[in-house]
């Protein structure tokens, strides 16, 4: 069954248990409510869980043999972040894909070019980045947060990887793709540089894509999100992987 069709199902249960409650509460309200919260469980799982598949395809990883893994990095551009991973990586000779809020982008334009310029790519990653909202935005409000990221991209990636069922087809409508990923170091939630790398390593394989993050702790740490690319380029060095951006043919959703 694909994304559309489990989508609808979904919704279509919504319906009818909505319409069941409204009729039977009074003659089986257990069983009204039974399915009723079933319901709801089943659209607050699709949405709540990152990489569930249930509204849409969400990329989890890419098809090679090779030891090559997908590095994505969220929430830049920043002014002291960027440059610095921009070295990293080049010092380690990878690439990656800057998954960028539009509203940074906007401001700063050069970060967006060195990007570039060092044949990284450039992605959607909303234009004010609502992660506590935009799970619950409406069709019109997600429209507006993919249109406004000034610069054009293939691939969206919703904040904290939530999405409700109207993502898909808003993305779809655009040509473009919902990005998640196979494994995150938890960089935004840890303190621990070691521990962000080390829990990248549990999840390497061939195709995986990697989740990091910049643009936080500038203030209060702001060495730490190039510890843990360092640190995690370190490990993939000494896995023997290399950092690629993956043709679209090679994109895959879900389980391998
Ligand atoms: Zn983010």
């Amino acid at each position: 069954m694909n994304g559309r069709w489990t989508r609808r199902a979904i919704l279509a249960f919504a319906v009818c248990a909505g319409l069941f409650f409204v009729g039977q509460v009074a003659f089986r309200p257990w069983l009204a409510l039974g399915i009723l919260f079933l319901s709801h469980l089943l659209i607050l799982f699709s949405t709540l869980v990152p990489n569930c598949q249930w509204w849409g395809p969400v990329v989890t990883r890419f098809e090679t043999k090779e030891r090559e893994v997908w590095l994505t990095i969220d929430d830049g551009p920043d002014a002291m972040h960027t440059p610095r991973m921009l070295a990293l990586l080049a010092r380690f000779g990878a690439t990656a894909t800057f998954f960028t809020i539009g509203k940074r982008a906007e401001e700063l334009p050069n970060e967006v070019a060195r990007i570039r310029q060092a044949s990284c790519e450039v992605e959607n990653h909303t234009w004010s980045h609502p992660s506590g909202s935009f799970w619950a935005f409406s069709p019109e409000k997600i429209g507006r947060e993919i249109d406004r990221h000034p610069v054009p991209s293939r691939f969206f990636r919703a904040p904290a990887g939530l999405k409700n069922f109207f993502v898909h087809p808003l993305l779809a409508r655009r040509k473009m793709q919902l990005i998640g990923w196979s494994v995150r170091g938890l960089d935004t939630v840890s303190g621990d540089p070691v521990a962000v790398s080390a829990r990248i390593r549990q999840g390497l394989k061939p195709g995986a894509i990697i989740l990091l993050h910049e643009g936080h702790r500038t203030e209060s740490d702001p060495e730490f999100h190039p510890r843990c690319l360092a640190q995690t380029l370190e490990i993939l060095a000494e896995e023997g992987y290399r950092c690629v951006i993956p043709r679209l043919e090679q994109l895959r959703a879900g389980g391998r």
